[in-house]
């Protein structure tokens, strides 16, 4: 098949278009590098079945395609409150045009969606069929709210159109090709730890995350993407669910370092505690992650001794 991937030079689309090329596919791989970089597909670019597109997906493009995997908006709090407007504008109008044309060639659709729908939850686990508590207002809005708009337009095309959708909402994942300046946590506190440089924990510490490994939900898209029996919303992520201060304390035991932990002020919006419910994916995917949180630290820290 012929598979479109928007944000493909991004940390996850790099990591999907590789799989996809070696599952066979073509890959034509979209992006406006403006958290993606050339050197995370670089090693594809030789492959004939990989075609590369500069382009921004708040505008249309014609473009002959099977499939759609849209994962086009920078995906971390300092990159995504840099320019908020601009933010709003990739995950509405990104989602008009690429169900546009999913809807002109008959494509199969997958919205890259977030556990940030769920905002600060008042309900733990978070299940698909929870609504969430989102402040529409705050530094966070310009994300969750985009990619809450996203989901309600998916939705509306399939009704509509009956365009063939998917959507999973991600919950925090991390890898290799993660940017080293990205601001999240996991690359933060490893790029931190490596030049012995203080982890920053923003606030005591306590609030919660759930982090999968690229590799586990790369092939939940796939899985998504290749079932006929739902469109979702799916939550994909680990349910393995660590304090900030247990993450800086693997962190700095797998790389051995001599960092100190500091505190610093926690942003606005900050949520306390997220863990996906993964019994859907489970149950219709036959999906669960497979790699344990130390696992995966360990191979993101090998990857970041060679560039740090
Ligand atoms: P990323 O910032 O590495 O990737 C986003 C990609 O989209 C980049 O290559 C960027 O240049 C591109 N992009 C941004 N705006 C664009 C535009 N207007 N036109 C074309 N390309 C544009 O982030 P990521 O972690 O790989 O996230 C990929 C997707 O997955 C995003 O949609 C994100 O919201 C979603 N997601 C990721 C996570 C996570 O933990 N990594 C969690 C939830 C959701
Ligand atoms: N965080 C932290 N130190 C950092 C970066 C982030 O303590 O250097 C915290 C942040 O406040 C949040 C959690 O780690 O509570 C996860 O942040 P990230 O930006 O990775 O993801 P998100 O908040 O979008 O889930």
């Amino acid at each position: 098949m012929r598979c479109l991937v928007t944000g493909g030079a991004g940390f996850l689309g790099s990591h999907l278009c590789e799989r996809l090329l070696n599952d066979g596919h073509e890959v034509l791989c979209l992006d406006n590098y403006f958290t993606g970089r050339l050197q995370n597909i670089a090693h594809l670019r030789d492959n004939r079945n990989f075609e590369l597109i500069r382009h921004d997906v708040t505008e249309p493009i014609l473009l002959e395609v099977d499939r759609i995997f849209n994962l086009a908006c920078p995906a971390s709090p300092i990159h995504y409150q840099f320019n908020p407007v601009k933010t709003i504008k990739t995950s509405v109008m990104g989602a008009i045009n690429m169900l546009g044309l999913a809807k002109r060639v008959h494509a199969r659709i997958l919205q890259a969606s977030t556990s940030e729908v769920y905002g600060d939850p008042a309900v733990h686990p978070q299940k698909e069929d929870y609504w969430g508590n989102v402040n529409p207002i705050g530094i966070r809005s310009c994300y969750d709210e985009g990619k809450r708009v996203a989901e309600t337009l998916f939705m509306d095309y399939h009704r509509q159109n009956n365009v063939d959708i998917r959507i999973v909402r991600i919950f925090n994942t991390y890898g290799p090709r993660m940017l080293m300046n990205d601001g999240r946590v996991v690359s933060n506190f490893i790029v931190q730890a490596l030049r012995n440089e203080d982890l920053t924990i923003y606030g005591d510490g306590t609030q919660t995350r759930s982090f999968c490994y690229v590799d586990d939900l790369i092939e939940a898209f796939v899985r998504m993407m290749d079932q006929n029996e739902i469109i979702g919303p799916v939550n994909v992520g680990n349910p393995g669910e660590f304090t900030m201060l247990e993450l800086a304390q693997a962190v700095l035991e797998l790389t051995g370092s001599k960092s100190k932990i500091v505190y610093q002020p926690l942003p606005g919006d900050d949520p306390k505690m997220r863990r996906p419910d993964i019994s859907l994916a489970k149950k219709a995917l036959g999906w669960e992650p497979k790699v344990q949180l130390r696992d995966g630290l360990q191979k993101t820290i090998e990857y970041f001794k060679t560039i740090v």
